[in-house]
This record gives C-alpha cells, sequence and structure tokens, in this order.
C-alpha cells in the first residue's frame, strides 16, 4: 500500500477518553453483563446532575437509543392514535418516526433563517389555523439542530399559551444552552442520543429527561416490559425492552467526564473553518444567534450557486475524491415520500420553506472533536479548491482567487 495516501477523515467518529475502560471493567469483574445495573442507575443520576441548576432537579432514564427515548417522552405526553403533533421538519427521520409509530399524524413546521431550528412565527401560524378547524395538538416536537437549541424565549411562551407541551429532541445537543439553561430541560420531556457519531457515545444508546420525576420513573418501567410489581410476571399495559445495558452506561460514564472538552473541540472546529470559508461569496455558516451557546455537533453551512459559482454537489464531490466525508444536510422531513401528504407551516406562505433552501444549499463538513488541525486545514484546503472559482468577498478576482489555489 501507498504510504503517501492520504488517510480518509470521516464526519463524526466516536473519540474515547480513556476512562470508559475502567467502568466497563468494573462491569465486567462484578458480572453485571446486563441491561440495567450499577453503571445505567450511575449514568443516570450523573447526566441529571449536568442539566439540574438551582431549583429545577432534572431526572433521567437511560434507553437503548434516542430514537426510543423519543417514542417514551411521546408517550408520556399522552400523544394517542388520531392525534396531531407539531414537529420540526428540518431533522432526522428519528424524530418523526416515532409519532407515525403511535398512530399519531405530524404536522411539520418550518425553520427559521436566525436560527435553521423551528420558526416561531411558522408555529403560531400552525397552532391559529388548527384553531380555526377545532384542532389541538397533543405535543410540540423541537429539535435543537446539529447542537443548537431552538429559540426557546419565543418558543416555550408560545407553547405554554396554546397548552401543549414540547418533547425537546435534544439528541445532538448534549452540552449546548440556551440563554445559558442546559438543552434538554425546555420541554416536559427531552431525548438525548448517544449513538457513535454524536457529542459523546455509548456505542448505541440514549436518554430521557424530565423535570417531572413521575415522567421518568414511568418511562423506566414502559421501557422494562412495564412489569407491574407483584413476585410473578403481572402485566396491564404494554411495554418495551428499551433500556441501556451497563456495558453501554460504563462508556458513556467514561464519555461524559470529557463532555465540555468534546464540546470546546466541535466549536473550535466550527470557528476555523468559519474563519476560513466565511469570507467566501455565497457562503454561509449556520447562524449562532446571541442567546445560543451550540455544540456545533456538525459545522453545517450553505453555498449558494449563484453567487459562490459552485453547489453543494460539486462540493461533495470535491471533497469525496480527496477522501473527506462530507453529508448534505438533512432533507426535511416534509419532502420525505415516507411523510407526502402531511402537512407543512412556513412563517411566510408566500416564500418558498426555508428549511428547503437548507437541505438543497447544505452541507455538513467533518467535525469530529478527535479531527487534528492539519486534518481540519486538509478539509479547509479541498473547499478553498471548489470555492476558488468564485470571487471571494475580499474582493479578489476570480481569476486571481484560481490561480492561487493552484
Ligand atoms: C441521532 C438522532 C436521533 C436518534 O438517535 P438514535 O440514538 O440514533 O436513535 C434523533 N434525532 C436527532 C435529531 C438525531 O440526530
Amino acid at each position: 500500500m501507498p504510504t503517501d495516501e492520504p488517510k480518509q477523515i470521516l464526519l463524526s467518529p466516536p473519540h474515547l477518553s480513556g476512562a470508559e475502560r475502567h467502568f466497563v471493567e468494573e462491569a465486567f469483574r462484578t458480572n453485571w453483563i446486563a441491561p440495567l445495573g450499577p453503571n445505567v442507575d450511575a449514568f443516570e443520576r450523573e447526566v441529571a446532575a449536568r442539566l439540574s441548576s438551582d431549583g429545577a432537579e432534572m431526572h433521567c432514564c437511560a434507553t437503548s437509543s434516542g430514537t426510543a427515548a423519543i417514542h417514551l417522552g411521546l408517550i408520556a405526553l399522552g400523544v394517542q392514535p388520531g392525534d396531531l403533533v407539531l414537529c420540526s421538519s428540518f431533522t432526522f427521520v428519528a424524530t418523526a418516526n416515532p409519532i407515525r409509530q403511535l398512530g399519531a399524524e405530524p404536522v411539520f413546521i418550518d425553520s427559521d433563517d436566525a436560527s435553521w431550528n423551528m420558526s416561531p412565527t411558522a408555529l403560531r401560524r400552525a397552532l391559529h389555523a388548527l384553531a380555526a378547524e377545532g384542532k389541538r395538538p397533543r405535543a410540540v416536537v423541537t429539535v435543537d439542530l446539529y447542537g443548537q437549541g431552538c429559540d426557546y424565549g419565543a418558543i416555550s411562551p408560545i407553547c405554554e399559551e396554546w397548552g401543549v407541551p414540547v418533547l425537546e429532541d435534544a439528541a445532538e445537543a448534549l452540552g449546548a444552552t440556551v440563554h445559558g439553561r442546559p438543552c434538554g430541560t425546555f420541554g416536559a420531556v427531552a431525548a438525548f442520543s448517544f449513538n457513535g457519531n454524536k457529542i459523546i457515545t455509548t456505542s448505541g444508546g440514549g436518554m430521557l429527561a424530565s423535570c417531572d420525576a413521575r415522567v421518568a420513573d414511568r418511562a423506566r418501567f414502559l421501557a422494562t416490559q412495564a412489569r407491574d410489581p407483584a413476585p410473578h410476571y403481572e402485566h396491564s399495559v404494554a411495554g418495551f425492552n428499551y433500556r441501556m445495558s451497563n456495558i453501554c452506561a460504563g462508556v458513556g460514564r467514561g464519555q461524559l467526564l470529557v463532555l465540555d472538552e468534546r464540546v470546546a473541540r466541535r466549536r473550535e472546529i466550527f470557528a476555523q473553518y468559519r474563519r476560513a470559508l466565511g469570507g467566501f461569496e455565497g457562503v454561509e455558516f449556520m447562524p449562532e444567534p446571541a442567546w445560543s451557546h451550540s455544540t456545533h455537533w456538525l459545522t453545517a453551512l450553505t453555498i449558494d450557486p449563484a453567487r459562490a459559482g459552485t453547489t453543494r454537489d460539486a462540493m461533495l464531490a470535491a471533497l469525496a475524491a480527496q477522501k473527506i466525508e462530507a453529508r448534505p444536510t438533512w432533507k426535511p422531513m416534509h419532502q420525505q415520500p415516507l411523510f407526502s401528504g402531511c402537512r407543512m407551516f412556513t412563517h411566510d406562505e408566500a416564500r418558498a420553506p426555508v428549511c428547503e433552501r437548507l437541505f438543497r444549499d447544505g452541507i455538513c463538513l467533518p467535525s469530529g472533536s478527535s479531527m487534528s488541525d492539519a486534518d481540519v486545514a486538509r478539509v479547509i484546503a479541498a473547499c478553498e479548491r471548489t470555492l476558488g472559482g468564485g470571487r471571494s468577498a475580499h474582493g479578489v478576482e476570480p481569476a486571481v482567487a484560481a490561480a492561487r489555489s493552484v
């Protein structure tokens, strides 16, 4: 094999701390190779402690995936067949699947330009329109996209005014804050993911969080086959096998110790990309409002083909050729064949949905916290070459920029 072959740069690979081994070995030593066990209890307490603040204690239930936590969260909010559930359109499919799986119908809400997250204006429009039809949604599912919390300063009062509870999909946002308050504390219930590609991982797992201890207790009950208290196996409702294993929770405990470092590194990577590429004409990074402290789980940006002189897809191809893994931003749910026919509310009927543009032009760059500065520089160089044909905002002529990039 040639040694000068550049190594593949992945989008967001796991990044171990080394401390995971201690907790996993403890599990082996004590033969807790089972679902549940001391690591699970401790991991729940430790995540809850991170989310809690003075006077607002949080309660957690560790699950086999973030999707399972969303499913249990919707059940906690009483979602039933025939219900309407408002849901951010610009997200990963796992946000919306459990809505359908409960027999409820998602109604999608557009993003706003300022945060790329659920538009408070579109949300209000949906609530008014549905009320005019005599309908009230059972829940609102917000998504803290790419690790950035939603505009809860606007969204929370709207949901309170209408009496509709919020499920916060914070799968990508453990360690983020909005107005200084941790993401995962804005809904009546929230879900985190510890999939291998997230900020921290348990190799696969999730966490339901709530300020209501009864919600977390009920989730634990449903996630362990809903066994009624009895010496034999007694069941009065249908449960799930959704609990996290004691081994996975051990990995999670070792990861949680370095959460702040992982978030700091992802934010640094975002800043490096923005410094280098933000000046190119037609390039716009996901904005971070003053009230937001994002994890920047993935660095996301849009490339306006009319101004950049290149396209998102050309950029993806150029990066792939350099063995750099990048991805389009999420394809909105209302554009998915799976959800064809579902309703969608924008903040201005006269305009095309914001999230359709964010998908058409959007790209996520490699953002793993284990990336070296040299890795980031390699991605930047490949991006600059593709953008070189366009004009930079610093007024460099295309020919000069092209010559410079050779
Ligand atoms: C990863 C992710 C999920 C699903 O989490 P899993 O642990 O993979 O089930 C849900 N929502 C969003 C926004 C995600 O990024």
